[in-house]
């Protein structure tokens, strides 16, 4: 009876600023009704200017914070966010093997907006052959689909040809975001789902400075969708709608890449 309320639960690291990580994917749960936990894998030094320091969960305490959560609450859906290196990431993997946390929703953070890494390089190895099976949905952006298939992405086919190449490494559904394409005056986004049947997704640009998090966003409310029982589908329509109209609204706070509005 008290387990029936829509759980899910994010994996991911701190955002001191309050903007992108943990949260904004608390925020985004919120909003879409959805409680959250969260389990810290990393704490972060962070404004609206950039982050300015990092550092790594003790892997024990990564475990110890799985275990509370899976004996206690029903999650039905997850996601995973920053994952900080090879030790974190394996950490990481380990638990989502070892508990039932429902689908799983990975966005392959790798580099944050100002340029701070929030993967190291030797930890992306282990998200393609450890993490990127695990996925029900794999939420990529232009540059991390790149670093994940190898494959140099310049228009339309690429992104298609990456997305296969992902599905192919073990991923079942696809969003890759393309948003970061050069030069583009829209946010295509392209799906690829597990039957094969695929779609495009297209929206106009928001001319805006208010983008910090926006990845985080996207991927925490279609786990949140998701928690809720949508499909695939219906979960990324949501996940896409919600996160244009949290650009739009904006919160003006602090000198940098302000923060996305989350009451909408
Ligand atoms: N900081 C943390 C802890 C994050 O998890 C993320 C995104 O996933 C970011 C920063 C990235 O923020 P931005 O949207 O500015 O790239």
């Amino acid at each position: 009876m008290i387990n029936d309320y829509p759980q899910a639960l994010t994996i991911a690291g701190t955002d001191s600023g309050g903007g992108a990580g943990i949260p904004a994917d608390v925020k985004t749960m919120q909003m879409r009704g959805v409680y959250s936990a969260m389990v810290v894998v990393a704490v972060t030094a962070q404004n609206t200017l950039g982050v300015q320091d990092a550092f790594p969960m003790p892997e024990k305490l990564i475990d110890e914070q799985f275990a509370s959560i899976a004996s206690d609450l029903k999650i039905r859906a997850c996601k995973t966010g920053m994952l900080a290196d090879p030790i974190r990431v394996k950490a990481v993997v380990r638990n989502l093997k070892k508990y039932n946390l429902g689908p799983l929703i990975v966005d392959p953070v790798m580099v944050a907006k100002g340029g701070a890494k929030l993967l190291s390089d030797d930890a992306i190895a282990i998200v393609r052959n450890e993490l990127l099976p695990l996925a029900t949905l794999i939420t990529p952006n232009i540059p991390e689909a790149c670093e994940l298939t190898g494959i140099n992405i310049k228009d339309k086919t690429d992104i298609k040809r990456a997305a296969h190449e992902l599905q192919k490494r073990g991923a079942k559904n696809i969003l890759l975001k393309g948003g970061h394409a050069e030069n583009s005056q829209k946010a295509d986004d392209y799906v690829l789902f597990e039957d094969g049947n695929d779609m495009w997704l297209t929206a106009p640009r928001i001319n805006t400075k208010n983008t910090h998090g926006t990845g985080d966003t996207i991927s925490a409310c279609i786990t949140a969708e998701i928690a809720k029982g949508h499909s695939m589908e219906q979960a990324i329509m949501i996940g896409k709608t919600y996160v244009e109209q949290t650009i739009k609204e904006g919160i003006h706070v602090g000198h940098g890449h302000g923060p996305l509005n989350h009451w909408v």
